[in-house]
């Protein structure tokens, strides 16, 4: 078979209220950040949370269907405060962390849990677990200049109508200050940085056909169908 490259155009998502698109470099995730969370995956909750990552092009659009993805019987949501970076930094301050931020999103950090599992109990990397296709629908974009800073607000998720992750952005270990600052000792932010800030308690299995709808107070509802 003859080999042909088709170049993919850089992962971008919709900005509220503007004609520009916010291009996505990386995605960065926060593990554990909500001790209840933590709790149900059976973990010592006085770890502090880590990072992770997944692949810009696992970026999904709003409303879009994600296909149920292979080498897994037990596909979780994750429902997500999602910060999106805007100014570049290193060692970024604690207090200076939020002139970074350009906007938020809802997302969710769709897991393959059976395999995330079977590589924590084996000591090896979550990529396979994490990092799928498909694997991280988000909201539209919304400016901080528009919707501010989120320290507290509901953060929720429903599957085909049935409440099953509902929390506050209050209850999580590091803030989304903390977390940038932390991050940047890692990693040098750049615009188009994703950083899903870690989900609350209720993870629970997906099937075929349903109709996934996450929120957080001041932002746009994120709809998935698993197809
Ligand atoms: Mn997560």
């Amino acid at each position: 078979m003859k080999f042909v490259y088709t170049p993919q155009a850089t992962p971008s998502i919709e900005v509220r209220g503007r004609d520009e698109r916010y291009a996505v470099r990386r995605v960065h995730c926060v593990g554990r950040n909500y001790a209840a969370h933590a709790r149900e995956m059976g973990m010592d909750t006085r770890e502090p949370p880590f990072f992770f990552s997944k692949p810009a092009d696992a970026i999904g659009a709003n409303g879009t269907e994600v296909p149920y993805p292979t080498r897994t019987s037990n596909l979780h949501h994750e429902i997500e405060l999602v910060v999106a970076i805007g100014i570049a930094g290193q060692n970024i301050a604690i207090d200076a962390a939020l002139d970074h931020v350009f906007g938020y999103a809802v997302g969710n950090d769709l897991t393959r849990r059976d395999l995330q599992a079977k590589a924590r109990d084996a000591g090896k990397p979550w990529d396979v677990a994490k990092g799928f296709d498909h694997s991280a629908p988000v909201t539209a974009i919304h400016p901080a200049s528009l919707v501010g800073h989120f320290k507290r607000g509901a953060i929720w998720l429903s599957v085909n109508g049935e409440a099953r992750q509902r929390a506050d952005l209050s209850e999580m270990i590091w803030n989304v200050s903390e977390i940038i600052a932390e991050l940047s000792t890692y990693y040098s932010l750049a615009p188009g940085d994703l950083i899903f800030t870690g989900t609350p308690a209720g993870v629970g299995a997906l099937q075929r056909g349903d109709e996934i709808v996450g929120g957080i107070d001041g932002l746009s509802e994120l709809r998935t169908r698993i197809v």
